[in-house]
């Protein structure tokens, strides 16, 4: 090698040290440390359309699955840890998804969110609620009816299947609508931005939740008037429960895609317009979090 490439060659060896320098400096240890014991905020959604558009939105994100159909999107917002969780649609899946997510994230706080068909005749299309509270709608007991006596629903009561640890088809305790609160921090972050949402309005309400999908409007009117039900879906008071049972704070944000009782036809882009709601809610609660 000529002087000249030997001084060339240390010049370089120099500058990329620096440069290497530069963006070990980017990331110093304590803070990728400090990053790591920040508590993720999970945002659950059951189909992909009720998912993907959040998931876009993350920085620095990885793709983990849990068995064949459970997806988390690891990532940040505001340099804040939140994983949007695929859930799979329905009670079981939202159930398990929210274990899963529990004992392997330890959430800070767990918001379900996605789409909705209307009980409550003022909410329409593209109107949001905020879970207030949540509650089961398929959890019921029938009446006593003998061979050929029929089948008649609006005689079922609902059931507490968390009331005791005895047979809930004996215990008359059990007879009694058990609901689900909505966290009050998070309800205050969702409130603080609703005037970002220009789509529709947003409402505290009840979200009824059960593997069914009602489209009769008697039936329908049955549940907003014994249970108080705003909307129904599938996810939120499956979540609600598992949540609870871990004393994490949770909160469902249902944004109405269909509504039988006032003619609202399925939008599915409601899906979209409740994830961007969503995420100015979560840069929202990130904001009032203690800096550690
Ligand atoms: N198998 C049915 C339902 C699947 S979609 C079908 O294909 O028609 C159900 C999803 O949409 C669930 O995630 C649920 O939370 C949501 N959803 C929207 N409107 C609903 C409504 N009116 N009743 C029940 N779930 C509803």
């Amino acid at each position: 090698m000529s002087k000249r490439n030997v001084l060339l060659a240390v010049i370089t060896v120099l500058l990329l040290s620096v440069v290497a320098g530069c963006s070990s400096n980017e990331q110093p240890q304590s803070e990728t440390v400090k990053e790591n014991s920040q508590r993720p905020i999970i945002v659950q959604g059951p189909m992909p359309i009720e998912a993907e558009e959040f998931a876009q939105r993350l920085e620095n994100v990885e793709k983990v699955k849990s068995g064949t159909t459970f997806e988390f999107y690891i990532g940040t917002v505001d340099d804040y840890p939140v994983i949007v969780s695929k859930t799979g649609k329905g009670m079981e899946n939202s159930a398990a998804a929210t274990a899963i997510a529990i004992e392997k994230y330890n959430p800070i706080a767990i918001i379900n969110q996605g789409t909705s068909g209307g009980h409550d005749p003022n909410l329409h299309v593209f109107d949001i609620v905020l879970g207030k509270r949540s509650v089961n709608i398929g959890s019921l007991k029938t009446a006593e009816r003998g061979e050929n006596e029929g089948i008649d629903p609006t005689e079922w009561k609902p059931m507490d299947l968390m009331a005791s640890e005895g047979s809930a088809g004996e215990d008359p305790n059990a007879e009694k609508i058990r609901y689900y609160k909505g966290d009050k921090d998070l309800l205050v972050a969702a409130n603080a931005v609703k005037d970002k949402y220009t789509k529709g309005k947003i409402v505290e309400g009840t979200i009824g939740s059960a593997d069914v999908w009602n489209n009769e409007i008697d039936r329908i009117k049955w549940f907003h008037n014994k249970y108080g039900t705003s909307v129904e879906e599938m996810e939120t008071a499956s979540a609600a429960q598992i949540a609870k049972a871990y004393d994490i704070p949770f909160l469902g944000i249902r944004i109405l895609s269909n509504n039988k009782v006032n003619g609202g036809k399925y939008n599915p882009n409601t899906a979209a317009a409740n994830q961007e709601y969503v995420y100015e809610v979560v840069k929202k609660y990130i904001s009032t979090l203690p800096s550690e």
